[in-house]
């Protein structure tokens, strides 16, 4: 049985070799340049590291939502062109361009206070976001040619670099990604008619980067897949190749013995059915195990699988063993590699009702991340 090292509660371990395996993999499936998604602290992962273990498996560039996450990683020493894409309004994007953050427009003005922000000795590096379908950020149809048309003015000036043209697909079927693709490609037209011919066009995520092979054009932005989690309900990362990078774990903090119709933890939505052995396990809703995975979120403890028992709180939750003799300090594994023969985080996804993305990346920032090469 393995241990949690002394005076470790819970841990998030992340084999940032699995992140560098996952990356060469996809990229030869792929046959594309990766852009490596970071945002939100690396999926949970920790941003900093992924990046590092990503451009160690031939990723190329760095994706992240905010500039902040991007200038981050650029303090943390990442050299590889990093983008970034979601910004507030007003942003003025100085600190961007004077640490030569790619930005991501999706309208007149964000392309407009970029090049304000650039000289010709300091220009700004953009991938021109177009709206296809999805309806979030991105330049609309109808105002493509004002700002394809500002670009090139820009760029003749020397205060712009266009290097990519882009968007993001919904994944609700392969009709509707084919048709967000042709929206797309009416947009690389028009683009060129403006007179710009970025050497980068990139629309799939991991999900289409997988089973769209259309959507490639030898840039993909992969994300979920960078951390061995797979972006499809009917197959899992293994049959996909991938590895899971992390795995949460916390050492049982306390065993009980109680009689049968014991009431457990908040509400007694759980009473014991016979005498039996309770364990309590250091993890709770504000480290990121969701409540709603209350009584159903599967727990490996000692190599056997159990369930949750009653609420789990915000430090900790129940673990009903039975007569399995159960110590304290032992092993539980909420998530990790089901090859290995634990729980995958997709299980807790379908007991909390929700996605393995969001499982991850709401792991809290209470559980440090132990960095591992696996
Ligand atoms: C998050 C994000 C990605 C990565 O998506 P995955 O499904 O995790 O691969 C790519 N592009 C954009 C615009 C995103 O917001």
């Amino acid at each position: 049985m393995s241990r949690l090292p002394d005076g470790v509660m819970r841990e998030a371990r992340i084999d940032v070799g699995a992140i560098s395996d996952n990356v060469r993999h996809l990229r030869r499936l792929t046959d594309s340049e990766i852009i490596a998604v970071v945002k939100a602290d690396g999926y949970g992962h920790g941003a900093v590291r992924s990046a590092f273990a990503a451009l160690q498996g031939g990723a190329t560039r760095i994706g992240v939502a905010d500039v902040a996450e991007a200038l981050a990683l650029r303090r943390a020493g990442v050299l590889a062109p990093i983008l970034a894409w979601l910004h507030p309004p007003g942003a003025s994007f100085a600190e961007a361009v004077a640490a030569e953050i790619e930005l991501g427009i999706s309208s007149i003005d964000q392309l407009l206070a970029a090049g304000a922000a650039a000289s010709a000795d300091r220009p700004v590096a953009v991938h021109l976001k177009i709206e296809t379908g999805l309806s979030r950020n991105g330049i609309a149809p109808q105002e493509l040619r004002v700002v394809f048309a500002e670009a090139a003015r820009l760029e003749r000036l020397g205060r712009v670099r266009v290097v990519g043209l882009f968007s993001h697909l919904s994944n609700t079927s392969r009709e509707d990604d084919l048709a967000a693709l042709a929206v797309f490609q009416e947009g690389v037209i028009a683009a060129a008619a403006a007179g710009l011919n970025p050497p980068l066009r990139h629309i799939a995520a991991t999900h289409a980067a997988i089973s769209l092979p259309e959507t490639r054009m030898g840039c993909v932005r992969i994300g979920i897949g960078l951390y061995g989690v797979s972006p499809f309900a009917d197959r899992s990362a293994a049959d996909l190749g991938l590895r899971p990078a992390m795995t949460l774990r916390a050492a049982v903090a306390a065993v009980r013995r109680v009689p049968a119709g014991t009431g457990v933890s908040y509400g007694y939505t759980y009473r014991t059915a016979a005498d039996t052995t309770l364990a309590l396990v250091p993890l709770g809703y504000a480290d990121g195990v969701p409540r709603q995975a209350s009584s159903r979120g599967p727990v490996q403890i000692g190599g056997r699988r159990f369930t949750v028992a009653g609420r789990i709180a915000m430090d900790q939750f129940v673990v009903d063993v039975g007569d399995i003799p159960v110590a304290v300090g032992d092993e539980a594994v909420l998530f990790g590699d089901p090859t290995l023969g634990v729980p995958a985080a997709s299980e807790w996804a379908d007991a909390a009702d929700t996605i393995d993305y969001d499982i991850v990346t709401g792991i809290g920032p209470r559980v440090p991340r132990r960095q591992v090469t696996g």
